[in-house]
């Protein structure tokens, strides 16, 4: 039997994880942080029965091949085996670099290792487990050299635009800023840049990760990474600094127009302005006038607000009321400059538009969790985020690791389903990824095989020819 996980194994583990408690940091250079409450549920036994039982090991595999496991001439059997995958274990050991032959082997190895983390890295010019081998010939021939896309976008970013919860905490009212960022990002990332395989994960605990995967974007330089990481960026702010955003120039760039007209600003109004009562008291309301150039505005509706304090009740919400006076006085025809009509879309922007860690972004050697890990706090499993419904994704109601030991063991009505899986409630994320994300995608990495493989073809002809 496997040794259960002891408080102490479990406190150490927290004690490790990288700096602002980030779980997906790469793993060098973590500091020591405060341990808080431990989750009793997340337990070494629960976890072996969950990647004996229920971790879709054959998806995994599928996906990381990217159809270069098939009998195809055009095939890289190398593919997979320059991949890096790192374990974290109960007992603070970090295993970088690991790498696989084939889905067997993966397969066996996380059963039998247990890792309470799995991090995918890149795929490198050759495989990570030997590389010490090519270090010693000196000409670095141990290198990335392909890597999906990723954004991790952490709700701690967020801190200073919400007031329900803080840090590790999320809840259902600050939760929809997530979901904005999946609306924004993702639009963009079709739209603007023709990616097609694009896969959102929850990360367990208090944020998201994107995941592209489309050749194009796999195969994008570190350089590329970070100008497509700079196209997102709006959002310069730190504690110290008032305004959190800067927009530029006459006009607002297409993509930050479209994000504001299509998303931003309908999820401000509707959602956060009330949910996260932005102008509730004058501690809040002081936060976004001082964000208004303009001192004569800002105080006449300081003087507005803090009369109304005292006088109304009014039965009408008394953010939306606020919101309303600041915006008519910013848009109103006296008020023509364009700074201050900006200024509207720059509170809104500054209180919605995503967040990202773009370090995690730029370089493709970065680890990101993978996929149907079960985040060891919170015992929530990382479940896809289907982005076209991401606003009816619930972070709360993810399938745990003891919630679907339960619904195992509670087996009765499952004796005519013999996948143990489609018993569970992770079932549905299980097909979801099959269908929406892994069947298209090795269907384009399949007609991209054949058409290279074509081209090379034809080329040799003609050289023939000649
Ligand atoms: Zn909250």
């Amino acid at each position: 039997m496997v040794e259960g996980f002891s408080r102490r194994k479990l406190l150490s583990l927290e004690m490790a994880k990288g700096e602002n408690g980030r779980d997906n940091m790469q793993i060098d250079g973590h500091e020591p942080r405060q341990a808080n409450a431990v989750y009793e549920e997340f337990n070494a036994n629960y976890l072996k029965a969950y990647y004996g039982k229920l971790f879709p090991h054959a998806e995994m595999f599928k996906w990381m091949s990217y159809g270069n496991d098939g009998k195809h001439p055009a095939c890289d059997h190398s593919y997979f085996g320059r991949r890096e995958f790192s374990f974290t274990l109960d007992n603070d050991i970090y295993l970088r670099f690991q790498s696989f032959n084939n889905a067997t082997e993966l397969e066996n190895s996380i059963k039998e290792k247990c890792p309470v983390k799995i991090d995918i890295g890149p795929v490198y010019s050759v495989d990570p487990a030997k590389r010490h081998a090519y270090a010693q010939s000196g000409d670095n021939v141990f290198t990335p050299v392909e890597r999906e896309l990723v954004f991790d976008i952490d709700m701690t970013d967020y801190d200073d635009v919400r007031y329900c919860c803080s840090g590790a905490d999320v809840c259902l009212d600050c939760w929809p800023l997530m979901t904005a960022a999946i609306k924004v990002i993702d639009i963009a990332l079709r739209d603007d840049f023709g990616f097609n395989h694009i896969l959102w994960v929850y990360s367990g605990r208090r944020g998201v990760h994107c995941w592209v995967c489309d050749g194009r974007a796999r195969r994008l330089t570190n350089e590329q990474r970070a100008a497509i990481a700079d196209y997102f960026r709006v959002y310069k702010g730190n504690d110290n600094s008032q305004k959190k955003v800067s927009l530029m120039g006459p006009v607002l760039h297409p993509f930050l127009a479209r994000s504001y007209t299509e998303v931003l600003r309908a999820f401000f109004e509707e959602k956060i302005l009330s949910g996260q009562k932005l102008f509730a008291t004058a501690e809040r309301f002081e936060k976004i006038l001082e964000t208004i150039p303009d001192e004569s505005i800002a105080s006449e509706l300081r003087g507005k607000w803090m009369e109304s304090r005292r006088s109304s009740i009014a039965k009408e919400d008394i953010n939306v009321i606020r919101w309303e006076q600041l915006k008519h006085l910013l848009q109103s025809g006296k008020h023509k400059a364009q700074g201050l009509r900006r200024c509207v879309e720059e509170i809104v922007f500054s209180y919605t538009y995503p967040r990202l860690d773009m370090e995690v972004s730029k370089h493709m050697n970065h680890l990101l969790k993978a996929p149907f890990c079960v985040h060891p706090k919170t015992g929530r499993v990382c479940v896809p985020i289907d982005p076209e419904h991401c606003e009816e994704f619930d972070p709360t109601g993810v399938p745990t690791l003891s919630s679907l030991l339960d619904e195992l063991n509670s087996g009765g009505q499952g004796a005519e389903i013999d996948n143990e899986l489609d018993r569970t409630s992770l079932g549905k994320s299980v097909r979801f990824f099959r269908s929406s994300f892994l069947q298209p995608l090795l269907k384009s990495c399949k007609e991209d095989m054949e058409s290279s493989y074509n081209r090379k073809l034809q080329q040799s002809k003609n050289s023939l020819n000649w």
